[in-house]
C-alpha cells in the first residue's frame, strides 16, 4: 500500500503538464564548463558569478582548514560552536558592507527568516515586494507583524503602503536588491526615499548583488551611493562568494539581538572550518582580483547582445541573470532539455518559482565563460530557440 497517495495525484498532475522534473546531478566541479551525462556542456546555470567555487584560493583555504580544525564544530554557535575564523568572517563581512557589525546564518534563506521572524512584533509591519524571494516569503509567513505587499518596484504603490502603516511601532519595507527571476536591480534611492519620509526601515536582500554591484561587489547600498541610509543588508555566501551561507550586516545593536533571538542562528550548528575558512578567502579575493568583476560585466553585455539579436524575450534584466521568457511551463522545460541535448546546460523554471504563464529558461553567465563558450552557447540557443519555434 502506497501510504502516500495523497501526493502522488499532484506528482501525476505534474508529469501530464511536462513539469515533473529530475535533478541533473554534476560530475565534475563547478565552472564554465560542467560534466552531465559524461557530456561536457556550458554551464549557464549556476550563481557562481565570479568562479569562485574552484578557485585555487577558495581550494587551498578549505583544504589548510581541514587540517588545522578538523571536519565540523560539534556545537551550535551559542554553545560552543564559534571559532575565531567565525568572528573573522564577520568583522570581514561588516568592513566589506560599510557597517557596524554582522552575523552569519547558515544559509541566505534562513537569513531572511531568521531577521524577519525575530526583531518584529504585532505591533508592527513588513512591506514587501511583490517579487520578492520565498526566503522573504516564508520570513513574514512567521512573524506576528502586519504584513503588506506592494506591486512590484512600483513606488506609488509602496507610498499607499506607507501612508497605511502609520500608526504601528515599526514599519520595514523589504526588497530583494536584484529580483533573482528577472535580473532587474530595485529602484533603492526611491525605496530608501520614501523610508525617510514615512520613517521606515529598509531591508534589502543583496543574494544577487554581492560580488555582482557595487565597487567591489559589495551590492546595491554602495552601487547607489546609499551607504549608511540602509538599515539591514542581507547577503548570501553561496553565489558571487562561490560557497554556503548568509549574513547580516547592520548596526551591533541589530546583531546583538539576532544573536539571542534569531531562531535559524541559535539552534543550528554552525558551519564547518572549511566553509568559513573559504568564505574568508573569498572576500579577500573580491578586493584583489577587481578583474573578475570586469570580467563578468563584459560576458554579461556580450550575452545579453546576442539573445536579443537572436530575437529572444529577456525581459528587463540589468544583471547578469538574463532570463528567456517562453510563457508556457512545459515549453521552457523542452527548450532547456533541446539546450542540454546541444551541450548547454540552462535551466527552466517555471511555476512555483515563477507565476504561471511567465515560465523562462534562465541563464546566468560567469566571469569564468570566454567569448569562445558564449559564442558556442548562442549558436545553441538559435538552433534550440528556432527548432522550437521561440524565435
Ligand atoms: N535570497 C535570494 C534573492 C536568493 O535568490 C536566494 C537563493 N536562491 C536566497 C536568498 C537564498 O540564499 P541561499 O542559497 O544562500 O540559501
Amino acid at each position: 500500500m502506497n501510504s502516500f497517495e495523497f501526493l502522488q495525484s499532484e506528482l501525476e498532475e505534474m508529469k501530464k503538464e511536462g513539469t515533473f522534473r529530475q535533478l541533473t546531478p554534476l560530475e565534475s566541479d563547478q565552472s564554465a564548463r560542467v560534466v552531465i551525462n559524461g557530456k561536457k556542456v556550458i554551464q549557464l546555470s549556476s550563481n557562481n558569478y565570479l568562479g569562485l567555487t574552484s578557485h585555487p584560493r577558495l581550494r587551498t583555504a578549505a583544504l589548510k582548514a581541514v587540517e588545522n580544525y578538523g571536519a565540523g564544530t560539534g556545537s551550535v554557535r551559542t554553545i560552543a560552536g564559534t571559532f575565531t575564523m567565525h568572528k573573522d568572517l564577520e568583522e570581514k563581512l561588516a568592513q566589506f558592507k560599510h557597517t557596524e557589525s554582522s552575523l552569519v546564518f547558515q544559509s541566505g534563506f534562513t537569513t531572511n527568516q531568521g531577521v524577519l521572524s525575530s526583531i518584529l512584533t504585532s505591533e508592527d509591519v513588513v512591506i514587501s515586494d511583490e517579487l520578492n524571494h520565498a526566503s522573504i516569503i516564508d520570513g513574514i509567513r512567521l512573524t506576528k507583524a502586519a504584513r503588506k505587499v506592494y506591486k512590484h518596484v512600483d513606488m506609488f504603490d509602496l507610498e499607499r503602503a506607507l501612508k497605511e502603516s502609520e500608526n504601528y511601532r515599526v514599519r520595514v519595507i523589504v526588497t530583494d536588491g536584484v529580483f533573482s527571476m528577472d535580473g532587474n536591480i530595485a529602484p533603492l534611492p526611491g525605496i530608501v526615499e520614501l523610508a525617510e519620509k514615512y520613517d521606515a526601515l529598509v531591508m534589502v536582500d543583496d543574494a544577487h548583488a554581492s560580488g555582482v554591484l557595487g565597487e567591489n561587489g559589495r551590492g546595491t547600498v554602495n552601487h547607489f551611493g546609499l551607504d549608511g541610509r540602509v538599515h539591514i543588508q542581507v547577503g548570501t555566501l553561496s553565489k558571487a562568494i562561490g560557497v554556503l551561507g548568509g549574513y547580516v550586516a547592520g548596526p551591533r545593536t541589530l546583531i546583538d539581538y539576532l544573536i539571542h533571538k534569531g531562531r535559524p542562528f541559535l539552534f543550528s550548528t554552525s558551519h564547518p572550518p572549511a566553509v568559513t575558512a573559504a568564505c574568508i578567502e573569498a572576500i579577500k579575493v573580491l578586493v584583489d582580483e577587481p578583474q573578475l568583476i570586469n570580467r563578468l560585466w563584459e560576458n554579461t553585455r556580450f550575452f545579453k547582445d546576442g539573445l536579443a539579436k537572436l530575437g529572444f524575450n529577456t525581459g528587463n534584466s540589468e544583471t547578469p541573470i538574463t532570463p528567456i521568457i517562453v510563457g508556457d511551463e512545459a515549453l521552457a522545460h523542452s527548450f532547456s532539455d533541446k539546450l542540454l541535448e546541444y551541450g548547454v546546460f540552462a535551466q527552466g523554471i517555471a511555476f512555483p518559482t515563477v507565476a504561471k504563464g511567465h515560465a523562462r529558461v534562465r541563464t546566468i553567465v560567469t566571469a569564468e565563460h570566454s567569448i569562445e563558450d558564449l559564442e558556442e552557447a548562442l549558436n545553441v540557443f538559435e538552433k534550440a530557440g528556432k527548432e522550437l519555434k521561440i524565435i
